[in-house]
């Protein structure tokens, strides 16, 4: 059987019905643009060994312009920190014919469509994690995971015992390991070498109110880069740094 593309799947109802509506409506400000209102794929190198991961689209921002992250607070920031650190060729992220390109990192989301107040239901996330289970066993040179906040953590966690986290599922299941809580810093030896570094999703509120800061997510985006390298990968191993 073909695999779905993630910009062809209708299999949420909900979502598929309000991220359509949000289209058709749009916000005041964008009435002369055509928005995206569907599935927004992954962005930025595949070939990458870091992964990016967070919660959603935002109804006017990925699911206006067809990017994850883009067109709005979030991406904005995200974007400029990515320029900071040598992963992005500008320091914006504005729309698909912007010219940006992505080195050495790949961004995603755990539910690909937006959802109602960024609250995607747990069945929708569930569905949605066929994408992010595929593009996983796809990143070949995988070494680190960056989630962004305690939604994506979850769904990463729920994945640690299946490909490419471990090459023998049914063993990992049997030895189940305790789930550190999140926390911004947190770091987890996922399996095979490949890590997963937690930080505070970049959302409007959390930079306006300072709970993450740019020296906060700097010195977040230099973890992700030294933990990228294969030697650091290795020294990491199956410590799990987690709460004290
Ligand atoms: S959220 Fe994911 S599974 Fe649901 S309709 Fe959108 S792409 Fe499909």
């Amino acid at each position: 059987m073909t695999a779905v593309k993630v910009e062809d799947c209708k299999k949420c109802e909900r979502l598929v019905k309000f991220r359509t509506k949000i289209a058709l409506e749009k916000k005041l400000c964008h009435q002369d643009e055509e928005y995206w209102g569907k599935p927004v794929p992954s962005f930025g190198a595949q070939e990458a060994p870091l992964l990016i991961c967070g919660l959603a689209p935002a109804a006017h921002g990925g699911n206006r312009t067809g990017r994850m992250f883009t067109g709005d607070r979030s991406g904005d920031f995200l974007y400029e920190a990515l320029y900071r650190h040598g992963y992005a060729n500008r320091p914006d992220s504005k729309n698909s014919g912007d010219g940006l390109i992505l080195k050495e990192v790949y961004i995603t989301a755990v539910v690909r469509c937006a959802p109602p107040d960024n609250k995607p239901l747990p069945e929708e996330r569930d569905a949605c994690m066929q994408f992010l289970r595929r593009e996983l066993l796809e990143m070949k040179n995988l070494k680190t995971i960056l989630a962004l906040g305690s939604f994506a953590y979850d769904a990463l966690w729920k994945l640690r015992n299946d490909p490419p986290f471990t090459n023998d599922p049914a063993a990992e299941k049997t030895s189940p390991s305790a789930k550190p809580k999140f926390r911004h810093g947190l770091e987890v030896a996922l399996g095979n070498e490949i890590n997963m570094v937690c930080s505070y999703h970049p959302s409007q509120r959390n930079v306006f109110t300072k709970l993450l800061t740019k020296e906060m997510f700097d010195d977040i985006l230099l973890r992700c880069r030294s933990m990228s390298s294969r030697e650091e990968s290795a020294k990491i191993g199956a410590v799990q740094k987690s709460d004290p």
